[in-house]
């Protein structure tokens, strides 16, 4: 029987010492693994209407793609700051040390769609949390955060309470 669990392995100390990552390469090497896996996304989905899905970067972009194909809706990138080539708008938020941003296209969602976020990993919520402000600030509506995992310790969820938050695999 397929498990998601068996295509993601755990590397000691990357990117830095003391993290555990989570690394989904091996999913993507399998096209059987990729498409059961894009199936189950699309269980958790059930019958919601989406117009777009925003992929988070660079991990998020993988399945966001499938899903949108998927689902017939439009791919979004969320992106770190000067990767996206129009104009953009930003949103800050806080790591354990410092602060990052993430970009959208400024035509990237128009006011009264139906959007859901998918990102590979949820954490501290924090980059999530972001995405969800911007798609906000254009008028969009988030009809659910979806993940592949969760890292449940990380109480990610409490920081994305007002949304219906899914994954396939929490940790
Ligand atoms: P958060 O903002 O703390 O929830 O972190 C989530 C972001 O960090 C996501 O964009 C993930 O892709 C990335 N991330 C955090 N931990 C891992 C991991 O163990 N493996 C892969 N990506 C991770």
């Amino acid at each position: 029987m397929f498990k998601i669990q068996d295509y993601i392995r755990d590397i000691k100390d990357f990117p830095k010492p003391g993290i555990v990552y989570k690394d989904i390469t091996p999913l993507l090497q399998d096209p059987e693994a990729a498409r059961k896996t894009t199936d189950a996304l699309m269980e958790k989905i059930g019958g919601l209407k989406v117009d777009k899905v925003v992929g988070i970067e660079s991990r998020g972009f993988f399945f966001a793609t499938l899903l949108a194909e998927r689902l017939n809706a439009g791919f979004i990138p969320i992106r770190k700051p000067g990767k996206l080539p129009y104009d953009t708008l930003q949103e800050s938020y806080s790591l354990e040390y410092g602060e990052d941003v993430l970009e959208i296209h400024s035509d990237a969602i128009k006011p009264g769609e139906k959007v859901l976020i998918h990102d590979d990993v949820l954490a501290t919520g924090g980059t999530a949390a972001a995405a969800c402000k911007l798609v906000e600030k254009m008028g969009g509506e988030i009809v659910q955060c979806n993940f592949l995992m969760e890292l449940g310790f990380l109480n990610g969820k409490d920081k994305l309470d007002s949304y219906q938050v899914v994954s396939l695999l929490s940790i």
